[in-house]
């Protein structure tokens, strides 16, 4: 038997047992009764979609919200029967798709209304969507102020049923914004315009992440965690609220071991040169795998549980780590670019901080290509 880490001396751990513990910690900040959605688009974040959306369904999760047709479909391939939520309306020539699949598209163009109607006519069952409302972001939705009027056009077509309705906020890991409370706000008044017409909105929900944490007011019949579904802070604001698990690791073997002799120089570009003779470990991980090549010299890498420095350019699918005098080196030793080594710990938010990015983006890219392996949840 041989399994991805015999094939290749580089990957991911995802430990599907913080995943639970996040599920719990998030659900407990709000009410009994408030559905919970884990946000599983991008293959969960790059943590891997279907293991992750299982472990939290597992530990309470109720629903699950993906970005694309495909991710949701994924979802109902590995055996998934949960309600699968697409976070934005896709494309018309979809709805045969969503339909098969039993996926619940956002909904915000009367095209779309249309396509999904005779979709769902054609089935012989309503096909449940949320409409999206656009109350500030400005991305996608049906802009607040024509909202009810909107609702109150699909009422009237078969085969679809509004489910719930939802916004999404720009600013909700911003403390104290004016612009969140105008869209809290803009939201209340377009639920309220629909309530007002006779139209039952279903399940109304607003909160990601920073406003699961921060923003109890906005939690309603529903919150939707991404983020912090994987241990993430989404602010500096949610760290002392909040006690999250990191998911994910990033590990490698060291693939070869070499003297540098004082004076040459290491990888492309030879950016950075042995001031003295200098141990010097391979590693057979690059940017292809999602060590962005920004942080060429600047991230650290845990060896023999000992902080080493990265030295020479990241390339395509190997970095170079500069062994420390006096540590002892091996071919096949573990190296930690994210998690924990004896007493120490690397986190994907240094890295983010270094590039001047979200931590968001940088575990998506390590989902692009290492193989994953996943912890398993305790059984409760
Ligand atoms: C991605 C997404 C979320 C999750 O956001 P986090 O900040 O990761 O919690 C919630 N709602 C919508 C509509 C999204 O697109």
């Amino acid at each position: 038997m041989t399994g991805p880490a015999d094939r290749r001396w580089a990957w991911t751990e995802v430990d599907l047992e913080a995943v639970a513990h996040n599920v719990v910690t998030l659900k407990a900040l709000t009410r009994p009764g408030t559905l919970f959605m884990a946000v599983v688009k991008a293959d969960g974040y790059g943590h891997g979609a279907s293991e992750v959306a299982q472990a939290a369904l597992a530990a309470g999760a109720d629903r699950l919200g993906v970005a694309t047709v495909d991710e949701g479909i994924r979802l109902r391939r590995a055996g998934i029967t949960a309600p699968v939520h697409l976070l934005s309306e896709p494309p018309v020539s979809s709805v045969g798709s969503l339909v098969r699949y039993g996926l619940r598209p956002s909904l915000y163009s009367a095209e779309f209304a249309g396509a999904l109607s005779h979709a769902g006519v054609a089935a012989g069952s309503a096909v449940p969507f949320h409409l999206k409302v656009n109350t500030g972001m400005n991305r996608i939705g049906v802009d607040w102020t024509d909202a009810a009027a909107f609702a109150e056009t699909l009422r009237d077509l078969p085969g679809i049923a509004l489910e719930g309705v939802f916004t999404h906020f720009a600013t909700a890991d911003v403390p104290g914004d004016w612009d969140f409370e105008r869209q809290v706000e803009r939201f209340a008044t377009a639920v309220a315009g629909m309530r007002e017409r006779g139209i039952d909105p279903g399940i109304v929900h607003a909160a990601n992440s920073p406003a699961t944490i921060l923003h109890p007011a906005t939690h309603l019949d529903m919150v939707r965690c991404g983020i912090a579904l994987y241990g993430l802070h989404p602010c500096e604001a949610t760290r002392g609220v909040i006690d999250l698990h990191p998911a994910m690791a990033v590990k490698a073997r060291v693939s070869q071991v070499r003297r540098v002799p004082m004076g040459e120089g290491v990888s492309y570009g030879l950016t950075w040169r042995a001031a003295s003779p200098t141990t010097v470990a391979t590693l057979p991980l690059g940017y292809a795998d999602g060590v962005r090549r920004g942080l060429s010299g600047v991230m650290r890498v845990l060896l023999g549980g000992v902080e080493c420095r990265q030295v020479g350019r990241v390339c395509m699918d190997q970095l170079m780590v500069e062994v420390p005098r006096g540590l002892d080196v091996s071919e096949g030793d573990e190296a930690v670019l994210v998690g924990v080594q004896g007493d120490r710990t690397l986190t994907i938010d240094e890295q983010a901080e270094c590039l001047g990015t979200i931590n968001y983006e940088l575990v998506c890219g390590y989902g692009a290509r290492l193989s994953r392996a996943h912890l398993p949840a305790k059984v409760l």
